[in-house]
């Protein structure tokens, strides 16, 4: 069940309703998920509209785009072949970039893709605030299982599985944090 402000491919719309499940904060907020042939560096890309960024805030609307296949040294993998939980997590870390960008100005957004794109540093600090938000939204499981599929998969491109280390969180670390999260929650609560 999904809101008519989501456009979704049928063929992956049970992952995304779920993965937007734990996310309740980007109900009524246009997001359209769509897959592109090939997209260079990454198997999923979310970003803000051009339209909606001289639009207020509240009126902003994004775009995931999914690459319908990614490389592997030689060979073509497609992206709606890999396992549904990995599928599901890959879109909760896409919707975490959707919420940090919710969280910043237009300006502020507007620097930040510029910032994307010139410094490894901010992509790193993007990356994990992204994979912060699928965990602290209860997605932890999904995020690691994405996480060891890229990291395990040895047929997967080496230049992208450094890529995934140089920039975000690991699994270990992803794991810290649920215990932080965890702990947090025991001394608010009891
Ligand atoms: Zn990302």
């Amino acid at each position: 069940m999904s809101e008519p402000e989501k456009k979704i491919p049928k063929n992956i719309k049970t992952e995304v309703d779920i993965a937007l499940h734990h996310f309740p904060e980007l109900e009524g907020i246009p997001i359209e998920f769509k897959f592109k042939k090939n997209i260079k560096k990454s198997v999923m890309q979310a970003q803000p509209t051009w339209g909606g960024l001289l639009k207020p805030k509240n009126k902003r609307s994004y775009k995931i785009l999914i690459s319908e296949k990614f490389k592997i040294s030689g060979e073509e993998f497609k992206t709606l072949d890999v396992p549904r939980d990995v599928l599901i997590g890959w879109i909760g870390h896409e919707l975490g970039h959707v919420l940090d960008y919710q969280q910043r100005g237009n300006l502020n957004l507007i620097g930040f893709g510029i910032r994307y794109v010139l410094l490894k540093e901010f992509i790193k600090k993007a990356e994990r605030a992204a994979d912060s938000f699928a965990v602290s939204r209860g997605m932890s499981d999904y995020i690691l299982k994405t996480k060891r599929f890229i990291l395990n998969h040895s047929e997967i491109d080496e230049v992208y599985k450094d890529r995934i280390k140089q920039y975000y969180l690991s699994p270990d670390e992803i794991m810290e944090m649920v215990k932080e999260q965890d702990s947090i929650k025991d001394g608010n609560l009891l």
